[in-house]
Formats: structure tokens, C-alpha cells, sequence
């Protein structure tokens, strides 16, 4: 199928791209990668009456380290944070992550804060920010505010940003020397969106122990003290925490999607317990 007839502006400002849509009456959205709103467009599932392309706005490719964190523009590729051409402030989780994301096509159009602003469930990002403890800066007609990532889904394909809001840029504390995490994400075929994701992040130095469930049928599970949970997959496997962890994050006990989230847990429990620092 082809996508209903559209207007396109390329901004060259962020204030720019504000007034478009606040202009567009709700008809009007912001385009960066393509990659997801260019099939949804196709299907007919998004018929914006305009484009405004994001791509080319400075604020949105600029990053900085400020110290105690990275800020990210939105408009970063998933393929700019593979190969390490922006700042990391996840001692490598962001740029293991971005490799696993579809292919490398996809990869090199597809963005940061697009992903984010899809918030596709199974998608990587939505579940990888919570984790960090990241916020989301977001710019329009009334001026700039912050949304901690999270509370930035608020379900299967929505987020609180609106019609003429535009996610500026992404911030990212930064994991202390001894930070350790792991990803899992359970996939059939590289390239994939994802079936099942959990991860952890264990940074004593700042008092953080995390753990997220995610690929759910909204917004991923966040566990925000997560030490008794890593001791018990750790001393005796899926227990009675993880069990509880499961059920607060909506899986059903028994279920096909209940057993592959166990088991993704379960998975990154373990990579982190054998990881020395840094990778898992
Ligand atoms: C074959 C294939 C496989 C994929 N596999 C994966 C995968 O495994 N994991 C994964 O995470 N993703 C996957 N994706 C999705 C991919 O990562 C997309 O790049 C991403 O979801 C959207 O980014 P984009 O820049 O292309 O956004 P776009 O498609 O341009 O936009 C997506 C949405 O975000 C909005 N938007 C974009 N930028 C902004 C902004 N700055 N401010 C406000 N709103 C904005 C748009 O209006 C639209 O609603 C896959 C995509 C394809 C085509």
C-alpha cells in the first residue's frame, strides 16, 4: 500500500518545527528516522496530513557530557551509539544494545528520540531508559519541560509528549567505574523486535541496583530495588520475588509470554552475576 497524500518541511530549528505543528490543528507530526512511521504511514495506520523533518535540527544532534551525565539529541542514530561516535555514559550497555536493534539499515536512519517517541513495547530503548534512570526533554509552544523515562510511556504506543511537543534530547546519568549490567533480549531472528527483555544494572557506588521486565503489552516493569531479587535468582533460580516481579509486570503464570520472560530473568540475572565489571 501507498501512504495517503502528505506535506513535507524539513526544519531547520526546533522552534521552527514547534510552530509547524502547533499550526497543523493535530494534523501535523514529526518525522526523523522514518523507520517506524514510514510503514505505519504505508499500512494507513498514521495518516498525517503534514511531515515536519526533524533530522537536520541542531539541538536535537547535539550531545554533551555535563560531568554527571550525557545529554543525547534526539535525532542520534541507533548506529551513531553502536559505534561509539556520541558520548556514553553506560560504560558500553547503550552501544550493545543499539547493535542489536533490526539491521544495520535500520539502524543508521533510525533515531533515538523516534524510538522513544513510538514507544513500541518491544522496542529496545523504551525499556533500556527506565533502567538508567534517564528524562526526556521535551520542547513546545509553552516551553521546555522534563519527563523521567519512567513515566514517559504511558502505554502500547503512547506517551505523554504532545501533538506540537518534540523530544529535544535525552539524558543520561553516568554509571560510576564499577557499574555492571546486562541485557537480555530474546528474539527468534537477529534483527527482530523483541519477545521478551529484562536487564539489570547493578551500580553500588550510587546506591543503584535495578532490574527491568519489558517487551510487555505496555510499559516496561520497572523493579527499583533489585538486590533481593538478583540474591535470590542467584542462590536458588526463579523464586517466590521473581514470581511476584512476573505477575506485577501483567504476565500470566503459565503463559507462553509468562515462561519466555522467566526465563529472559533468569538469563540476565545470571550475566550479570558472571560479568566482571562493566559488560555482561
Ligand atoms: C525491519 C525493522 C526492524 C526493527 N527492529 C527493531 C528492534 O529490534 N528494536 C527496536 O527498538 N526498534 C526496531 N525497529 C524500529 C526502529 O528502531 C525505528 O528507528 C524507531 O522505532 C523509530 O525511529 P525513527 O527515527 O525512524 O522514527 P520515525 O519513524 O521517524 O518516527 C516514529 C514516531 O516518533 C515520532 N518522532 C520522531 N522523532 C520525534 C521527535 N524528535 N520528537 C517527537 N516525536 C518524534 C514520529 O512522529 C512518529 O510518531 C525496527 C524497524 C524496522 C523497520
Amino acid at each position: 500500500m501507498k501512504s495517503a497524500p502528505f506535506d513535507y518541511t524539513r526544519a531547520a530549528q526546533g522552534s521552527e518545527a514547534i510552530a509547524r505543528l502547533s499550526g497543523s490543528q493535530g494534523l501535523g507530526k514529526p518525522v526523523a528516522g522514518g523507520q517506524s512511521l514510514g510503514p505505519m504511514m504505508n499500512m494507513r495506520l498514521a495518516q498525517p496530513a503534514l511531515l515536519v523533518d526533524v533530522r537536520g535540527v541542531p539541538e536535537l544532534l547535539h550531545c554533551e557530557d555535563t560531568g554527571e551525565a550525557v545529554v543525547l539529541g534526539a535525532a542520534v542514530t541507533h548506529a551513531a551509539i553502536e559505534d561509539g561516535r556520541v558520548p556514553d555514559a553506560t560504560r558500553g550497555l547503550m552501544a550493545h544494545v543499539a547493535q542489536g536493534i533490526a539491521y544495520r539499515a535500520v539502524r543508521t536512519r533510525g533515531t533515538l528520540g523516534g524510538s522513544l517517541a513510538h514507544a513500541d513495547p518491544a522496542a529496545d530503548w523504551i525499556n533500556v531508559m527506565p533502567l538508567l534512570d534517564a528524562r526526556c526533554i521535551v520542547a513546545g509552544p509553552a516551553g521546555r519541560r522534563e519527563i523521567a523515562c519512567a513515566a514517559w510511556m504511558l502505554g502500547t504506543f503512547t506517551t505523554g509528549l504532545g501533538e506540537d511537543e518534540i523530544l529535544v534530547s535525552v539524558r543520561i546519568p553516568k554509571l560510576s567505574a564499577r557499574a555492571r549490567w546486562s541485557y537480555y533480549k530474546f528474539n527468534r531472528k537477529p534483527g527482530e523486535f523483541a519477545e521478551a527483555i529484562s536487564a539489570f544494572l547493578d551500580d553500588p557506588a550510587r546506591g543503584v541496583c535495578r532490574a527491568v521486565i519489558g517487551a510487555l503489552d505496555g510499559p516496561p516493569h520497572l523493579v527499583a530495588n533489585a538486590r533481593a531479587l538478583l540474591e535470590e535468582l542467584r542462590t536458588s533460580g526463579l523464586g517466590a520475588l521473581g514470581r511476584a516481579e512476573l505477575k506485577a509486570a501483567g504476565l500470566q503464570a503459565g503463559s507462553y509470554e509468562y515462561r519466555v520472560h522467566a526465563v529472559a530473568l533468569s538469563r540476565a540475572a545470571h550475566a550479570l552475576l558472571v560479568s566482571e565489571g562493566g559488560t555482561a
